[in-house]
């Protein structure tokens, strides 16, 4: 408890297999920066943490980035176990409630129109066109009434450091990140990660979003704030240094498949036509939604930019063709 900070990660199934969390002593209790998704083993984690490292300290704050379940999924449980507040953004607290709230026992009608936009493969559609969809809600606490909001521009304090509150979005409408006035760290979430990118991706809530323009955006707005030295506290895997080049490495990844993806768009494809040129390897089933929410962001980012045409096939796909320019 010395360094007043504590780094863990909270085990997940999938492929990310952990979220990390961090704590901040705050001298008599503990504020707690994302949670991990809620299930019996996420819990029991929780409780050798407080009643371990923790040294039996309540955890008074939690703190979300951005609303997906392996960050917020616990935020309802230190709520009304625990006595918690919660802090976030509004958007953030606003998705995390309705997300807990909206459960499908099978797709909705605006689920499989938007999945037949896509293009996906024909078996894979009628294997989901029968199941229970995905639902955030089976793994993220009741979430009570009652936040506390943090906007972009703001100043908070955590761990007996001033933080500035910068927001970020295309991975998650604004996503919080939290920056140390004493140059030292930064909270980054899932917006700033090491050594995987973080998912853009276009969702049924919101089918003509492009989120990979609103992502381009906020890494050009952070860049001026980052420096080889913050220590970057990531949502998952390693935590690193050297933010500058990590931000120019995001941005230029994208840049390169925006380009090789209008190449390919010489001749008119589906969103789902595209993972190979997107992604540049074989994509596996457990993959299949990730890579069609992320093709489809790619898509819709060229449409609004006015580089490719938009036009719906007799099965309901889009299909994309770059533009020819006069
Ligand atoms: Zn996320
Ligand atoms: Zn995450």
């Amino acid at each position: 408890m010395s360094t007043g900070l504590l780094w863990a990660r909270i085990p997940m199934p999938g492929p990310l297999e952990h979220v990390n969390v961090y704590m901040f002593y705050e001298g008599d209790s503990w504020t707690v920066v994302d949670t991990g998704i809620d299930t019996s083993r996420t819990r029991a984690v929780w409780g050798d943490l407080m009643a371990g490292p923790m040294g039996g300290k309540p955890v008074s704050r939690v703190i979300a980035t951005h609303h997906h379940l392996d960050h917020i999924g616990l935020a309802g449980w230190f709520m009304a176990q625990h006595g918690a507040t919660l802090v976030t953004t509004r958007t953030a607290y606003l998705m995390a409630r309705m997300l807990k709230l909206d459960v499908q026992d099978a797709p909705t009608p605006q689920m499989l129109r938007f999945w037949r936009s896509s293009g996906m493969d024909a078996a894979i559609y009628a294997e989901r066109e029968t199941s229970r969809p995905f639902n955030t809600a089976d793994a993220v606490a009741d979430i009570p009434l009652g936040f506390t909001r943090i906007r972009e521009g703001d100043e908070i304090e955590i761990g007996g450091r001033l933080w500035d509150v910068r927001c970020g979005n295309g991975h998650a409408p604004e996503h919080a990140t939290f920056w140390s006035r004493d140059g030292e760290m930064v909270i980054g979430g899932d917006q700033l990660l090491a050594s995987i990118s973080p998912n853009i991706g276009v969702h049924t809530t919101e089918p003509d979003a492009d989120p990979l323009g609103e992502w381009l955006e906020s890494c050009e707005r952070f860049k001026p704030f980052a420096t080889d030295d913050q220590l970057i506290l990531t949502g998952h895997k390693r935590i690193f240094t050297g933010l500058p080049t990590r931000l120019r490495q995001l941005t230029d990844n994208h840049h390169a498949a925006l380009t090789r993806l209008l190449g390919f768009l010489e001749q008119p494809r589906t969103a789902c036509d595209c993972f190979s040129v997107l992604f540049k390897r074989e994509i596996k089933s457990g993959e299949y939604g990730l890579a069609m929410v992320e093709a489809m962001a790619h898509c819709n980012h060229l449409f609004a930019q006015g580089l490719v045409s938009r036009t719906m096939r007799g099965d309901g796909a889009y299909i994309w063709q770059k533009r020819e320019m006069a």
